[in-house]
């Protein structure tokens, strides 16, 4: 018979219930205190607690436990060690100490580390974060207790995702609280930062990814003429599921079920081959691991499938690329979220203030926040004429925008209101009607009771976003706190600052369509950046505006910023190198073989047609066509060469990615370009790869 939903969620999961269920009654009460923020882990209990989860893992069938951690690779990195520990006897005991659960020390010299440690000085060490459960994943026959951790260098050094994104939902709670307190708030302890990701992804059938080197070693399509049907039709969006992807998302969905994913919305997406999964929202460090775990587990699922899950911010050329919104809001410990606006938002002085303090954020802090969403893939989403634009700006809607509007003018006094939604059929209800419409075209959009960032990529971590949305808005906070503490007439002072901001910041809230030319022209004359570039969007991390605000919260220091600008740019040089080198190998070895194949084959018909009277316009000027193009590309082929030559050899890194985007990329265009032109011309039977078509629309 088959488990229940129930019985599945969370079964691989060393849970509140099974820590209340198998811990004894005060390391219960001590390990969730540092759960909850309010108090740091107390060691003395640690070898408790490891063989509590040592025991529940080992019933379960695990027989390995590992540190599970997210180096600046953006992919999560672990090294199994197995529960046995021989006895004298030639035997075994299965053992786990509580220095084994709280750190690790792997070997740090193969992460990336941005310079940040001589690769002589090899150690590095993970800690357990006890703030994410531990849990079961199986793989094959493999049984693993996963410890979610942090990973730092042998100096002390961040060298990973978690440990800035921990930090900045400490730095936030700390202001947040302030404020809250300020306002009354006698109730709540810790102001949480919640997240939920929106991920979208592509599958392809295996059989064709595996004649594709550009997507087994890329993830992305180098080459591909457009297939005749897009995604003009508007019908793949929210369209039936196919019977094969939905029985993939059923066997998805219960491997993160086991894993305490709480997966709950499903859709095809609006490219043909696209889909999106949705979770319920959790705190913004629970999220990510849950994010990085959805990722790879669709990679295991599709394979199992016969799919393959593309991640890629963009596989297919002329079709939507993938996104990940980044859905964020803050709550506190006691269950309020403090983003949400009541029915009543206008006289609502705390979400008044956490909204405020946002769009400031949010102005102030653009360019970072862009840069959190620069890589190789996104590139060729924002600014590139799809959603969304690279144009930082905040969507409010019209109730919301109004009351801003009010504020700006001293002081807020009324809401509007929705009213009813007739259908005009008397067996339909009657809806409520929301207060302001939806805007798809917004990359930072107030969706009801929380922030939708839409500009994330498919296959980033959501650390990056969250941590900066953190560290900006504890920012502003801070600022807010200051000024209220000191203040005694509080809610004079509030009213002030609130206007302030909406004066200082309105140019940052923009309504209308984003996608629009006349709107890069008013943001320009708002002055609101406009960064296209990854490049120019990473280094701008380390303005000195940005040391010292990551410095002043304890998110990140100086060098660690530095070396993250490193890291991050030596991935997009190094990510384009891979595209062009693929790009190379394959137009030499497959498509100018076939095609020149192709042209032997119409000399050979054109010389035959005119032995045998008959006039040969036709076969001669495909032939002439063809053998343009191969020049063509032949040509692109060896200037491709050539950048690749010289943006390798190019020792520093700013100069390098340059290069990679200035020389490389559009050299990796022409050899495109000629190459989907003779996609369309070449009979079919001789062109190497699958085409966009068959990768597609065949399951
Ligand atoms: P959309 O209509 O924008 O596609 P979805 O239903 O696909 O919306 O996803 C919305 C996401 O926002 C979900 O992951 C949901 O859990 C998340 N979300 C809802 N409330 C909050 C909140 N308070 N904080 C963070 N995320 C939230
Ligand atoms: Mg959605």
């Amino acid at each position: 018979m088959s488990q229940s939903t129930i019985e599945i969620f969370g079964s691989n999961v060393f849970n509140d219930a099974a820590m209340r269920e198998r811990l004894p009654k005060n390391v219960y009460k001590s390990l969730k205190k540092t759960i909850d923020g309010l108090e740091p882990l107390n060691p003395a209990i640690a070898d408790v607690v490891a063989n509590a989860m040592k025991d529940w893992a080992v019933e379960k069938g695990a027989t390995h436990y590992c540190h599970w951690f997210q180096p600046m690779t953006g992919l999560t990195a672990e090294k199994h060690d197995a529960f046995i520990s021989p006895t004298p006897d030639g035997k075994t005991i299965m053992e786990f100490s509580g220095k084994e659960l709280s750190q690790g020390e792997p070997d740090a010299s193969s992460f990336p580390s941005g310079g940040l440690r001589a690769t002589f000085e090899a150690r590095g060490y993970t800690a357990w974060d006890c703030t994410s459960p531990v849990f079961i994943k199986e793989d094959g026959k493999n049984l693993t207790l996963y410890i979610p951790s942090a990973f730092c260098s042998f100096t002390g050094h961040a060298l990973d995702k978690k440990t800035p994104l921990l930090r900045s939902m400490d730095a936030l709670s700390t202001q947040a609280m302030r404020v809250l307190k300020c306002l009354g708030n006698t109730t709540s302890k810790r102001v949480i930062s919640t997240c939920g990701p929106e991920q979208e992804y592509f599958l392809v059938d295996r059989s064709f990814y595996e004649k594709r080197m550009d997507l087994v070693l890329t993830g992305r399509t180098l080459f591909g003429a457009p297939s005749p049907r897009g995604q003009e039709m508007d019908d793949h969006y929210f369209g039936t599921l196919h019977e094969r992807v939905a029985t993939f998302m059923h066997d998805l969905n219960v491997e993160l079920w086991k894993l305490g994913v709480s997966a709950k919305t499903q859709h095809n997406e609006v490219s043909p081959g696209q889909y999106e999964l949705a979770p319920v929202f959790s705190t913004a460090n629970v999220a990510t691991d849950h994010n990085q775990l959805t990722m790879e587990t669709m990679e295991k699922i599709a394979i199992r499938h016969d799919f393959v899950c593309l991640l890629h911010e963009k596989p297919f050329a002329g079709v939507n690329g993938s996104g990940k919104h980044n859905n964020w809001s803050l709550s506190t410990d006691d269950g309020m979220n403090l983003l949400d606006p009541g029915s009543t938002p206008h006289d609502n002085m705390i979400f008044l203030v956490m909204l405020c303090a946002t769009i400031k954020a949010v102005d102030k802090y653009a360019r970072l926040l862009r840069a959190t969403v620069a890589n190789t893939g996104n590139e060729h989403r924002l600014g590139a004429n799809e959603a969304p634009p690279a144009i930082i700006s905040i969507f409010l809607g019209d109730q919301l925008g109004d009351i801003f509007e009010q504020l700006a003018e001293g002081g807020a006094i009324s809401s509007r209101t929705g009213g009813e939604l007739k259908l005009g059929v008397s067996s339909l209800p009657e809806l409520p009607k929301d207060c302001s419409d939806r805007n798809r075209t917004s990359p930072f959009a107030f969706t009801g009771n929380k922030f939708e960032f839409r500009m994330p990529g498919s296959t980033q971590s959501t650390s990056g976003p969250n941590f900066v949305l953190n560290t900006i808005v504890a920012e502003v906070l801070e600022g807010i706190a200051d000024e209220l503490e000191n203040s005694e007439d509080k809610k004079n002072t509030l009213q002030k600052l609130l206007t302030k901001i909406a004066v200082e910041h309105g140019k940052v809230v923009f309504n209308g369509d984003n996608y629009t030319e006349e709107w890069v022209k008013e943001a320009e004359k708002r002055s609101l950046p406009n960064i296209r570039s990854s490049v120019e969007a990473l280094k701008c991390i380390t303005d000195a505006k940005h040391v010292e605000l990551f410095e002043k919260h304890h998110v990140l220091s100086g060098a660690e910023l530095h070396a993250r600008t490193e890291i991050l740019l030596e991935a997009y040089s190094m990510a384009i190198n891979i595209e062009a080198k693929t790009m190379l190998d394959m137009a030499k070895r497959q498509i100018l073989p076939a095609v020149n194949a192709y042209a032997g084959e119409l000399a050979t018909s054109a010389k035959a047609i005119v032995d045998a009277g008959a006039i040969n316009k036709t076969q001669t000027e495909m032939l002439k066509k063809v053998c343009s193009l191969i020049d063509a590309l032949a040509s692109g082929a060896s200037i491709l060469e050539q950048a690749i030559d010289n943006a390798i050899g190019i020792a520093d890194f700013i100069k390098q990615a340059e290069s990679y985007r200035d020389d490389v990329i559009p050299a990796m265009n022409l050899v495109r370009n000629s190459a989907d032109q003779l996609e369309l011309i070449v009979d079919a039977e001789i062109w190497p790869l699958p085409s966009y078509a068959e990768m597609l629309f065949l399951k």
